[in-house]
């Protein structure tokens, strides 16, 4: 597997430790949501016994991989009961401790019709490219929300085992979750693995998953972020095809990304090396994309080349829901490419529905989203 490097740094590493035998909740997957549910569940229920269980390192699927842009709307469109997202976002990463993480000034929807007479981004990509509106927003650093919430998960008491892959569950009562690391029996599960694992999940048939494709300029001289109309450092998407995000860093280099590899299996995925067939190709033309956005860019250099797994619903619906197979098992998945800031908050309210009776949304139905 060679999924490229992001710029991100992950700095927290849980301490080696033997599985227990059985937990009140078990939360299978360390990216945003799980890492979100885990510490939660710590802070609502502390003296229940809390265990992570992630397959490879905390943050190395989607989450340590992301672009970073935090929004208020997911594809399929606003989501009742979620119109707090990006404030209850902040308050919960400041509650847990997670702090000076995000950066929120709003971002440009950028398009190609009917764009600000006074735009400041003036671009070329099958067609002219000007900002359409501003939308509530900003960017987060990936690396310090991933290793912040673990950081917050396992100080309230969290056990996190990483390169604890969970192999089967035995819906019985209470569950059974055999693992790379041995059996533990859990009282409560929530499935957070995005794109990996849908057959644990019940979602093989409703979902699909996906790598997509990111990568970073070397940092720009600040008259060449002005003349790109980024000096404001605002991050920026389209909001129409062909499909283009991005964001200034704090050093100066953008980050870009686009480009979607469909992936039949887990093992697809985990054979999946950026340098080779389709993925190669995607990241050729995407260089020349940007080279030809703009002459400042013409002779760019890029300094990372990378991408990561996401998983979306055929219909694009989110899931939200109680597994198939068990009332106890909780599924949350689906968030594409707009998880950042809903894995939290979904995070969140995924461990009040387990350890509390939070209801869940009228959306977000497995069943449904099968056709069942
Ligand atoms: C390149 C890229 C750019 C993106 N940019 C943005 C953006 O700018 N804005 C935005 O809102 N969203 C963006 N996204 C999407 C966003 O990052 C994701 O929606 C979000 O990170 C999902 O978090 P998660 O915790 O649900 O999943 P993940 O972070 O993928 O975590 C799932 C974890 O589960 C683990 N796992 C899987 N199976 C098992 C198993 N059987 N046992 C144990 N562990 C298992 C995996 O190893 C993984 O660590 C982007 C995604 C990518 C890849």
């Amino acid at each position: 597997m060679n999924w490229g490097t992001p710029p991100w740094t992950i700095d927290f590493r849980p301490e080696p430790r033997p599985l227990p035998a059985s937990a009140d909740f078990a939360v299978i997957g360390g990216g945003f949501s799980g890492l979100a549910a885990a510490a939660w569940l710590r802070k609502i229920a502390p003296r229940k016994s809390v265990v992570l269980l992630e397959a490879a390192q905390i943050g190395s699927g989607a989450s340590g991989r992301t672009g970073g842009l935090a929004l208020s709307d997911v594809a399929i469109g606003p989501l009742e009961g979620t119109e707090d997202v990006l404030d209850a976002y902040c308050k919960t990463l400041a509650e847990l401790g997670v702090a000076g993480v995000p950066l929120f000034g709003g971002v440009y929807e950028i398009g190609r019709n009917g764009g600000l007479r006074d735009s400041p981004i003036v671009w070329e990509d099958s067609g002219a490219l000007r900002v359409v509106h501003e939308v509530p927003g900003g960017t987060v650093d990936a690396g310090k929300v991933v290793s912040g919430l673990a950081r917050a998960a396992a100080d309230l008491g969290a056990a996190i085992f990483e390169n604890t892959r969970v192999e089967n569950i035995e819906f019985a009562s209470p569950l059974l979750l055999e693992t790379s690391a041995g059996t533990l029996c859990a009282g409560r599960v929530l499935l957070a693995t995005n794109a990996q694992s849908a057959g644990l999940s019940g979602l093989s048939e409703a979902s699909q998953a996906k790598f997509t494709l990111a990568l970073m300029t070397e940092p720009l001289a600040p008259r060449v972020l002005e003349s790109l109309g980024l000096a404001s450092g605002k991050a920026f998407y389209t909001a129409d095809l062909p499909y283009l995000w991005g964001r200034p860093m704090p050093d100066g280099a953008v980050m870009f990304g686009s480009g979607l590899v469909d992936l039949a299996s887990d093992a697809e995925l985990a054979a999946l090396d950026i340098a080779q067939s389709v993925a190669a190709g995607l990241f050729t033309s995407l260089e020349w994309r940007v080279r030809g956005l703009h002459p400042a860019l013409g002779k760019v250099r890029f300094s990372h080349r990378w991408g990561g797994p996401i998983r979306f619903g055929r219909s694009w619906q989110l899931f939200f829901d109680w597994h198939p197979r068990s009332r106890q098992a909780l599924v949350l998945n689906g968030l594409g490419g707009d998880g950042v800031s809903f894995s939290v908050y979904l995070g969140r309210w995924a461990a009040e529905t387990l350890a509390a009776g939070r209801e869940l949304p009228p959306w977000g139905k497995i069943g449904e989203a099968q056709g069942d």
